[in-house]
């Protein structure tokens, strides 16, 4: 109810400057207000965005690039992930491999300390600032929560990385748990839009997933939270999908697009074209001026090597190095030596982004 009295409000206080703003084109528009004042566009802005003519993608990555550039500074942040337990869980994500409920060819496998802290050191060496643990669960439990508890301090005690995790929804306690560990970022995406989840997931809800989140945050941790796109929701949807990331004021986003894996309710959706997979990069970073906004799974099927460089150069700051959970990625030093042939440098430990 309040929401509703907010946008009508908001609709007609400021009837005389949509009405310019609509009439200006987009691209200028972005230009001031992001670029220039820093703010993040809103929902019909992005709607504009996405559905700017292929002949303007050009423009609107250069747009982006500076936007990044100037509210983000030049260094690209590298990260790790690993899976600590990979396959057989209870929820029905349809896009995920993971899920036990479908017939894909994702085992169930836990990995050791041992395993983990070597992950660690090799991602490392890479000059990759963030090492993200990750599990399928809707949830952990008290085995994996000690499990990641002994992981983190053990990392920690031989390796120089930043330690993420996701593990799932959370109670607070176990909010508590992970930011006493030492986990200095939780990553829990909200995967798409409000409207659109319950297409997507049907046994847990966008609100609870969302909760968690403000817990994080509370508790003193970096909130990290994407999803993927190209799922099947509309235009709007993704622009819906943009604001409510954007109003969670995340640190990182991590934009997958959807790589239809055999065997998942999603198997038969068709690939995102690179063209729209640009102008989706474009356009977040035009909702997240100052957001992390990371390259994670998919890119390599949506946008191939150029496709790749092009979102580098138009407003993503950070990539994930080496494998990703259930799909290959790429060699760890392909990535460097892209990042080296753009002239981006590398995020050292420690630096404010
Ligand atoms: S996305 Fe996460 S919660 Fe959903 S099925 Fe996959 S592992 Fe489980």
């Amino acid at each position: 109810m309040s929401e509703n009295v907010t946008s009508q409000a908001h609709i007609h206080g400021t009837a005389g400057t949509d009405t310019l703003a609509a009439e200006q084109d987009i691209v200028d528009l972005a230009r001031e207000k992001v670029l220039e004042r820093g703010e993040g566009l809103c929902q019909s802005e992005i709607v504009r965005v996405l559905t700017l003519s292929d002949d303007r993608i050009d423009e609107l990555l250069a747009l982006a690039h500076e936007v990044r550039l100037r509210w983000c500074g030049d260094a690209v942040e590298a990260e790790g992930i690993i899976s600590l337990k990979t396959g057989g869980c209870p929820e029905d994500c349809h896009f995920c491999s993971q899920s036990g409920l479908f017939e894909s060819p994702v085992r169930s496998a836990w990995l050791d300390i041992p395993a983990l802290v070597e992950a660690a050191k090799q991602t490392a060496k890479t000059g990759a600032t963030e090492f993200c643990i990750v599990a399928a669960v809707k949830g952990p439990d008290e085995r994996l929560m000690s499990q990641l508890e002994k992981a983190v301090a053990a990392i920690k005690a031989e390796v120089d990385i930043e330690v993420a995790a996701s593990i799932g929804i959370l109670t607070r306690e176990q909010v508590d748990r992970l930011a006493q560990a030492g986990v200095h970022r939780y990553n829990h995406n909200l995967e798409t839009a409000k409207s659109y989840f319950p297409q997507v997931v049907t046994t847990h809800t966008w609100e609870a997933r969302r909760e968690t989140l403000e817990m994080v945050r509370d508790a003193g941790m970096e909130v990290c939270c994407g999803g993927i796109i190209g799922m099947g929701e509309t235009i709007e949807q993704r622009a819906e999908f943009a604001v409510q990331l954007a109003e969670l004021r995340p640190h990182e986003v991590p934009m997958n697009f959807l790589d239809p894996r055999p065997g998942t309710p999603f198997a038969d959706r068709p690939v995102m074209e690179s063209s729209e997979a640009l102008k989706t990069v474009a356009a977040f970073r035009l909702a997240l001026p100052q957001t992390i906004l990371r390259f994670a799974g998919g890119r390599e099927l949506t946008l191939g090597d150029l496709g790749a460089e092009k979102g580098l150069l138009g407003g993503i700051n950070a990539i994930i190095v080496g494998n990703y959970l259930t799909t290959l990625g790429r060699p760890q030093e392909t990535d460097i030596d892209m990042l080296n042939r753009l002239q981006l440098p590398i995020k050292a430990l420690n630096a404010t982004v």
